[in-house]
């Protein structure tokens, strides 16, 4: 199959379980647009990641379909699949290794495209000013970071293969003001032009998108603007 271009997702009465007991998606269906920005929010437990696991393949609906730009997911090869959407999870994680590879995994020789990426979320100056530049290696857990520079680590590499879709679990940890800001913009930034899904915390990550899906035991029960909400 050929990758997908546009992303946009569609879940159709897609119900799931982990253990074949409980129904932790009961027959959710949303759509989303190409180019849009959505955020889900909902109580611990309502299925927001599992949405997310779903979606990236790590596991297969019961029931109903997931599908990007109309055709079913399980069409598309995991590996592929997985090329095509950037993932940040929630906890940013950083690799014993040097900043081309932290960002470009194992494209790690694509110097042009790792440099461009971090340019774009604004961590190529703080990068080419450690001793080594993008050479620099860094340890396991990455304590030569701030936690607002691993977060744009992160966003780097999600976006390093410019996917059409990116999907964000917002960290619920605190960050500083000041590198709070950079974030924001950096957000911004890696979301414009591509096909969103962000599970949110922060007010102003739930305000700026574009649609907000609320989850509760399983189930779409709102969808919406901010505003309408
Ligand atoms: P949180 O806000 O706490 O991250 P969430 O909305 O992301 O919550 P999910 O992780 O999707 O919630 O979990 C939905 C339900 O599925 C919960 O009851 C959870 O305990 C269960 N669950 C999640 N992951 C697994 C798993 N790997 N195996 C078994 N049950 C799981
Ligand atoms: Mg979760």
């Amino acid at each position: 199959h050929k990758p997908f271009q546009m992303g946009s997702i569609i879940f159709k009465n897609v119900s799931f379980s982990y253990d074949d007991k409980q129904d932790v998606l009961k027959q959710t269906s949303f759509d989303i647009q190409p180019g849009e920005t959505v955020a889900i929010v909902g109580k611990t437990g309502s299925g927001k990641s599992t949405i997310i696991n779903l979606l990236l393949k790590f596991y297969k609906a019961n029931r109903g379909n997931v599908t990007i730009d109309g055709v079913d997911i399980n069409e598309y090869s995991t590996q592929e699949l997985r090329k095509n959407i950037g993932y940040v999870s929630q906890d940013p994680h950083i690799f014993a290794g040097d900043l081309f590879f932290n960002i470009g995994l194992y494209n790690q020789n694509n110097h042009d495209q790792i440099i461009t990426a971090a340019k774009i979320v604004g961590a190529d100056k703080f990068i080419s000013e450690m001793p080594l530049g993008y050479h620099t290696v860094l340890s396991e857990r990455g304590s030569e970071l701030s936690s607002g520079q691993k977060q744009l680590i992160t966003f780097a590499r999600a976006i390093v293969n410019n996917p059409s879709i990116l999907i964000l679990d917002e960290a619920t940890a605190k960050i500083d003001s000041e590198s709070e800001e950079d974030i924001s913009t950096a957000l911004n930034k890696i979301v414009s032009g591509r096909t969103t899904i962000i599970i949110a915390h922060r007010l102003n990550t739930i305000k700026n998108s574009d649609k907000i899906i609320v989850m509760d035991n399983g189930q779409v029960v709102e969808e919406g603007r901010h505003e309408e909400l």
